[in-house]
């Protein structure tokens, strides 16, 4: 099975994406809203097919990506059907199946936490994606949105420490920098319920966390029950995470051009699209002046400046067109993006594949 971890920073969340070797069809667990570039651009480069984006549970502190994800992808949405959110396709409950491929997770209600939290356990019975019920060496709070210490300590005892020792754990969230644990060593050494642990002791624990209220709950709650959707209900996806603050610049471009940000990170277009649209942008060749010249060839009205110069003469490119950045397979003028956005010029993306795959398209020059 393909398995990635995937980290958000500002809210120390996990984001997983399994999918399927063989057929590519993938889901993907608890993702971001402004981490939708990053994780498109890892579903497009792995060639997964994603057919379900799910959710633990309604989260408090992240704005989820599912509704992006279904815009981009076409995906279901799945969610537990208890907290009747809108824009679900999946309402899931205790006993569902998640079918992606041969792979398949198994659904199990862990609530406590909330009162709509549920696991996702693989076939094998070898990873067990918690959520905020089990955390590495935690567990989550149950102080707000129907939580109830009582019934966390029934769901961890039942539903997931009866997992075989050697499941995986992996969590929505850690602050500590721990990625992962595994069912034994939690039922050992988790300081809340590990260590034979009694419902006294577990209660007694959560009731005495004493912990800050949540920043993002009164914005992320009401944004999750719409399975992240803007409440601009015309917004085209992409142009709802450009109006995000922090995603950067690579949301921005989105409503001049079919740019694709890279997992990398960087901007990038389609040869077919700029062939089709090549006076409605302005084509800046990166490479050196006997390339330009040379056995490729250039592309008509394209402009030179090789990108060792770039740095120092970004003031004589032109922003009144969005720039496309070419070269000979893309890799030097991804750096020339960079450098363009980074003197401020907002419209820029890469020439995917560069010269090389224009030629292979068999594209006019
Ligand atoms: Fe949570």
């Amino acid at each position: 099975m393909i398995f990635r971890q995937l980290f958000d920073h500002v809210s120390s969340t996990y984001t997983y994406l399994l999918a399927d070797e063989g057929t590519r069809d993938g889901v993907i667990i608890d993702c971001v809203f402004e981490q939708h570039g990053r994780d498109a651009g890892l579903i497009r480069e792995l060639g997964v097919t994603l057919r379900t984006v799910l959710d633990t549970h309604c989260h408090a502190d992240h704005v989820t990506g599912a509704w992006l994800m279904k815009a981009a992808f076409g995906c279901r949405i799945g969610l537990a059907a208890v907290y009747r959110a809108a824009n679900v396709d999946l309402p899931l409950a205790a006993g569902a199946t998640i079918r992606f491929g041969a792979e398949a997770l198994e659904v199990r209600a862990t609530p406590g936490h909330t009162n709509g939290c549920l696991s996702f356990v693989t076939a094998a019975h070898d990873r067990v994606f918690t959520g905020d019920a089990l955390l590495v060496r935690g567990a989550g709070r149950t102080d707000f949105q129907g939580g109830d210490a009582q019934r966390l300590y029934h769901s961890i005892r039942d539903q997931l420490f009866t997992l075989p020792d050697g499941c995986a754990v992996y969590p929505a969230h850690d602050y500590e920098g721990r990625t992962a644990s595994t069912i034994a060593e939690e039922r050992a050494f988790n300081p809340r319920i590990g260590g034979g642990a009694q419902e006294e002791d577990f209660v007694g624990t959560m009731r005495n966390l004493g912990l800050p209220h949540p920043k993002q709950l009164d914005v992320a709650v009401p944004a999750n029950l719409r399975s992240g959707k803007p409440e601009d209900e015309d917004a085209p996806a992409e142009a709802a995470l450009a109006a995000t603050p922090s995603s950067g610049s690579s949301g921005s471009s989105m409503s001049w051009g079919p740019v694709v940000r890279t997992y990398a990170g960087l901007p990038e277009i389609d040869p077919e699209w700029v062939a089709s649209h090549r006076q409605e942008v302005l084509l800046l060749d990166v490479r050196s002046r006997a390339e330009f010249d040379g056995e490729l060839g250039h592309l008509e009205g394209a402009e030179l400046i090789p990108l060792d110069e770039l740095r120092g003469r970004t003031a004589e490119v032109s922003a009144d067109k969005p720039v496309i950045v070419v070269c000979q397979t893309g890799r030097r003028a991804a750096m020339g993006t960079a450098i363009l956005a980074k003197a401020g010029v907002t419209r820029v993306a890469n020439l995917a594949g560069g010269m090389v795959r224009w030629r292979e398209l068999g594209l006019p020059s």
